[in-house]
């Protein structure tokens, strides 16, 4: 079965899109550590981000260096965090967090509750940084 970012990419279950190519698709994380909080996924579903293919994975952290510099231009904060967890959603996936300090990225932290127009504004505002940069 398809995991639920396979559907996010296929446009079958909604998300606020930041980026996307042939390979790779950036959308905002649903539940933010800061605002901007993106995940950046490629298309093909691997589970573990160590098993994806080295020209794929390379192709991976390239794609999300642009999503974090639009990112980075559009969010105030210090600069981008990066982390890979994995362990809820079997589809690899990066993010990336605007941070100030190192409590940015802790995970234990309570999730931020945005409106729908918050996150579309956030989404539209990275959007358009990254479409510039491209
Ligand atoms: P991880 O697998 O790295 O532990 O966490 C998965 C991340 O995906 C979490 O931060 C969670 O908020 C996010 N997430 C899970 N389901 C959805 C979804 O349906 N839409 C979006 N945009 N994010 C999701």
């Amino acid at each position: 079965m398809a995991s639920i970012f396979t559907k996010i990419a296929n446009g079958e279950i909604p998300s606020y899109k930041i980026a996307e190519d042939e390979h790779y698709f950036a959308f905002l994380d649903i539940n933010p550590l800061a605002k901007g909080h993106t995940l950046v996924i490629p298309k093909k579903e691997v589970d573990y981000i160590f098993d994806i293919d080295d020209e794929l994975y390379k192709g991976l952290f390239a794609f999300a260096k642009n999503v974090a510099a639009a990112i980075e231009k559009v969010m105030p904060c210090k600069r981008i965090g990066l982390t890979v967890i994995g362990l809820e959603v079997p589809h690899a996936h990066i993010h990336l967090i605007p941070i100030n300090s190192i409590y940015d990225m802790d995970f234990k932290q309570p999730k931020l509750q945005l409106e729908a127009g918050e996150f579309e504004s956030i989404a539209k505002n990275i959007r358009k940084a990254y479409n510039e940069r491209m």
